[in-house]
């Protein structure tokens, strides 16, 4: 059959273990994930509270146009309505750029390593990928601007950066948003800025009037912690997200998604909570590294890359034997690091005294 031929080269994603089938492999009766970012307190119970009141009319399509939540993000960010765009998590918007953007002879910008989706759309589209290596956990922003010619549709910035963990200043993300032509466009995937505490990080939002070539990605799946319910949103000017609108499917976002996310944005005390909590927990998987001597990028986001000298594969292989599903680096370009996702104070003690084990157990592989 007449495939693109670049498909037949991928591998489809491979997500974090699930719980069910790690219980039963290893007989455990518990099993903490601490693999995909999650949130670890789960969704407000302001969100549960307006599910349940909606368990209604199955039958009817999505909103196509997400009114209500529209209406929701656009007060909430202090923007027009028109600068948004919904998506059936922000891997969709991910894909309705590259859809948009990307084609042979067209080529597109991206750290390494970085959020495996922007490659893995640009391949299937036929993009030509430069990938510019991160320096210490960090984008190399004048390198990227360096690898910018006149074929480059799209920049992708990733920041904090998964999998480091690492963000972009506002000084250095302005002089970099400055820096690209006008006709590449830029997308600042914000999925974790909801986590950044640090003073000099940026609200995106403020870009996206004075840059036209500019795209903000935000997604409910992290800290809101509706991941199942799939809503993440693109914030840019109305004239990029008129000419974005017809590449995305009508129904993209379902009907308890947008439910949800109204409900999530409005309970603001549950996102501060879940940020400070979010803190104490990496305080923790600091101290412990510390202890340790074990190298980890300082993170903004819920998770931690922990380099342990040896195989992550290994390392993850221990943990999840232990009942702790975290991700090898192996996949993520840290071939000797495992990403942990910050969980509940009893969750991250149980994985650092697990991670201690098999320091103790494996004392002459690591230093
Ligand atoms: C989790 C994640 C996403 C995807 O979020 P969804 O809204 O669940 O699709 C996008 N970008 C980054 C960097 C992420 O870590």
């Amino acid at each position: 059959m007449k495939w693109k031929e670049q498909l037949l080269s991928l591998a489809p994603y491979k997500p974090g273990r699930p719980i069910e089938s790690v219980k039963k492999e290893y007989g455990l009766e518990k099993v903490v994930k601490l693999a995909s970012n999650e949130n670890p307190f789960g969704t407000s119970p302001k969100v549960v509270t307006a599910l349940k009141s909606a368990l209604t009319s199955f039958a009817i399509y999505p909103d196509g146009y997400a009114t209500n939540l529209r209406t929701a993000v656009a007060e909430f960010l202090n923007i027009n309505e028109e600068q948004l765009i919904f998506g059936n998590g922000a891997d969709n918007l991910i894909q309705i750029i590259s859809r948009a953007f990307l084609m042979p002879g067209k080529n597109t910008v991206m750290a390494s390593p970085t959020f495996s989706q922007y490659k893995h759309n640009a391949i299937i589209d036929g993009a030509e990928v430069r990938e510019i290596p991160l320096l210490d956990g960090e984008h190399d922003l004048e390198s990227m601007v360096k690898a910018i010619d006149e074929n480059t549709a799209v920049v992708w910035v990733c920041s904090p950066n998964n999998p480091t963990g690492v963000y972009i200043s506002k000084e250095n993300m302005t002089a970099f948003l400055n820096k690209v032509p006008k006709e590449t466009l830029v997308v600042i995937d914000d999925a974790y800025h909801d986590y950044v505490v640090a003073d000099d990080f940026y609200n995106a939002e403020d870009f996206v009037n004075e840059y036209r070539n500019l795209i903000v990605l935000r997604t409910f799946s992290k800290i809101y912690g509706i991941a199942s319910l799939r809503v993440g949103y693109g914030i840019a000017h109305q004239d990029i997200i008129r000419v974005l609108e017809p590449a995305r499917e009508p129904f993209n976002v379902n009907t308890l998604g947008q439910i949800a996310a109204v409900a999530a944005i409005d309970d603001q005390e549950y996102v501060v909570h879940c940020r400070q909590k979010n803190r104490e927990g990496m305080a923790q998987f600091e101290q412990f590294c510390e202890e340790h001597k074990l190298h980890y990028f300082p993170s903004q986001a819920n998770f931690i890359l922990i380099d342990f000298g040896t195989s992550g594969d290994e390392v993850f292989q221990y943990l999840l034997k232990k009942g702790y599903i975290v991700r090898s680096g192996n996949a993520l370009g840290y071939a000797s690091s495992v990403r942990v996702t910050v969980g509940s104070a009893e969750e991250n003690n149980g994985v650092i005294h697990a991670m201690k084990q098999y320091l103790a157990e494996n004392a002459s592989v690591t230093k």
